[in-house]
């Protein structure tokens, strides 16, 4: 099923079409039905779930799901759209840097923690800034690869703002490497996304990654 929302937004994003993601309609189950689930993985971890220190397990499982994953929620499209505003003709760069990022990995259902700055070029209009930081947030608290949740930042300021450019860069160490598998502690996995005059200015790219510390060599892609 086609959205027309959805088709007249790829349109206005540069390379990889990688929307907001319509969130799939799933059915939730119900609050037992989830208790009992995480039950289960205490018994196929090897514990009792029943004795005394993990009786009210389930349900405080259940409810940090709620707020680690709260970002099925909410919009982040609407977000943006209710915010902007007349500039007075401001047209410099605006950089929002060190946002604290908390989000879960896909494949393990692990944490990704760390930080995301993300900029814009603005074209008439600004959004207040707690509202980027809001962006970062509702796309973090779903289950995520870096790489999607990179784009999806950016590619929504982009849509909404339709800005004269984003750029995104997340930082991040994922809990799946350093608690499990192959244990690499201090690895920081860096991605970026960078559209319009960042992507086709190398000054404006430089200008922005001299802002963050440069994390990345500067790279458009
Ligand atoms: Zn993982």
């Amino acid at each position: 099923m086609t959205h027309p929302k959805i088709s007249q937004a790829e349109t206005i994003v540069r390379g990889p079409v990688l929307l907001r993601g319509p969130v799939p309609a799933v059915a939730r189950p119900s609050r037992t039905e989830a208790e009992e689930a995480v039950r289960t993985l205490i018994r196929w971890a090897g514990d009792d779930p029943g004795r005394e220190g993990l009786v009210g397990t389930p349900e405080r499982v259940a409810r940090a799901y709620e707020e680690f994953f709260a970002g099925y929620r909410s919009d982040p499209v609407d977000l943006l759209t209710r915010t902007f505003e007349e500039t007075d003709g401001y047209d410099e760069m605006v950089v929002l840097k060190d946002i604290r990022l908390e989000s879960h990995c896909e494949h393990h259902m692990v944490p990704i923690i760390g930080k995301a700055h993300v900029a814009y070029l603005p074209r008439r209009r600004v959004v207040g800034i707690s509202k980027l930081a809001r962006v970062v947030e509702v796309y973090a608290r779903r289950l995520q690869i870096q790489e999607k949740m990179t784009a999806q930042i950016a590619n929504t300021i982009d849509q909404v703002l339709q800005p004269q450019g984003v750029a995104v860069v997340v930082e991040a160490s994922h809990q799946c490497m350093t608690t499990r598998g192959i244990h690499k502690t201090g690895v920081v996995m860096v991605t970026s996304r960078m559209l319009g005059a960042f992507r086709t200015d190398p000054s404006t790219r430089r200008e922005f990654l001299s802002m963050i510390g440069s994390p990345t060599s500067g790279r458009a892609d």
